[in-house]
């Protein structure tokens, strides 16, 4: 039998089980801590991977934190002391009205809300971000708004490029027969008021494949880009000017156009499409016949096929000229500037 007596031996005994549980519990804290850091750091990788960091505002004195990922969008040294003042001014003018409103709401319902704003840096770089942003309350009393913002440019440029290819020639910059489509789909379904009338114009040149074969189709490309240029700079009034096919144009005049000042627009057209192009010093002879279809309620496709029939028929005429087809019957199309 031992001689310690047995109150010492549990003290000792505690002891030994307490520091035993000591180092049980720091190993834990470093195994933790260490799987903290671990994800941090492949946080911190995601982040600046997705170029997207988290803001933080408090309230009411406004006070911001950022991290690395938003320094460096805007631009900023990282770390550096955050004037909320000089950062709304990175926005522009709208968009900083708009970012005001929706925070302010978003304090008023202690809720949030995201949108896509451009910001031009401080070294006057343009980028757009997208903002998420939530409300943090205590007690019912918002204290911080915080949340994420991402550097969105690369996606918002591939996303204009391919609307922009939805619903543009690329050769001409007009829109595209798609978009001409739709348009057009829009205007015949509008209900003139008897008076208005509106109109669909389609332009298309003549012996145009001569350009190709003669000059190369390089060549009749240029000449491609300088009619759109005309056809733009007659019909700026006009709802759309869209190139339909290969030279084939079509135009689109809202119901304010009367059937004569259709007419007089056909007429300009025919004369600026006439002046020869000048390319490379040589003197490039063109022309277009336009076959015209006034809007009068009936369907998209009718529409179409009666600008076509008068198209058809200008051609038949000789070129150089223009057609609006008033009836069903393609011998009562008339010629310019009839009454
Ligand atoms: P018409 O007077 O009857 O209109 O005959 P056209 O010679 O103008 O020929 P048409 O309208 O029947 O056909 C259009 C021609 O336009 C066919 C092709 O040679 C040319 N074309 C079509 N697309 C392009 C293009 O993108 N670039 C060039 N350079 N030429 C094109
Ligand atoms: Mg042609």
């Amino acid at each position: 039998m031992s001689d310690i007596p047995s109150t010492e031996l549990s003290d000792a005994d505690t002891v030994v089980r307490l520091t035993a549980e000591l180092g049980a519990k720091e190993s834990l804290i470093r195994e933790q801590a260490a799987a903290l850091t671990h994800i941090r750091k492949i946080f911190a990788r995601a982040s600046v991977a997705a170029r997207i960091g988290v803001w933080e505002c408090s309230l009411p004195d406004e006070t911001l934190q950022w991290t690395d990922v938003v320094y460096d969008i805007f631009d900023l040294p990282r770390g550096s002391i955050l004037d909320r003042t000089e950062i709304v001014k990175c926005y522009p003018e709208q968009t900083a009205k708009e970012l005001h409103r929706r925070r302010t709401r978003a304090i008023e319902d202690r809720s949030g809300f995201s949108m896509d704003a451009e910001i031009i840096t401080t070294k006057g770089n343009h980028r757009w971000i997208r903002l998420t942003a939530t409300v943090e309350c205590e007690e019912g009393v918002p204290v911080r708004i915080f949340g994420m913002k991402q550097d969105i440019t690369e996606q918002k440029i591939l996303l204009d490029r391919t609307k922009y290819l939805a619903e543009y020639d690329l050769m001409t910059g007009l829109a595209n027969r798609s978009q001409f489509q739709s348009k057009l789909s829009d205007i015949c379904e509008r209900d003139g008021d008897g008076n208005s009338c509106g109109a669909l114009l389609l332009v298309d040149l003549d012996g145009f494949k001569n350009v190709n074969d003669t000059l190369g189709h390089a060549v009749g490309d240029d000449c491609l880009k300088e009619i759109a240029d005309r056809l733009k700079s007659v019909c700026g009034e006009a709802e759309i000017v869209a190139r339909i096919g290969g030279d084939e144009f079509g135009i689109l005049l809202g119901l304010h156009f009367s059937p004569t000042a259709t007419a007089n627009l056909a007429h300009e057209i025919v004369e600026a499409l006439s002046r020869p192009v000048l390319h490379c010093g040589q003197q490039i002879k063109l022309g277009a016949s336009v076959g015209i279809a006034l809007v009068d309620g009936c369907a998209q496709s009718e529409l179409f096929k009666k600008a076509d029939t008068a198209l058809y028929a200008a051609k038949a005429a000789g070129r150089n000229t223009f057609k609006i087809f008033e009836r069903d019957d393609v011998s009562h199309v008339r010629g310019p500037r009839a009454a």
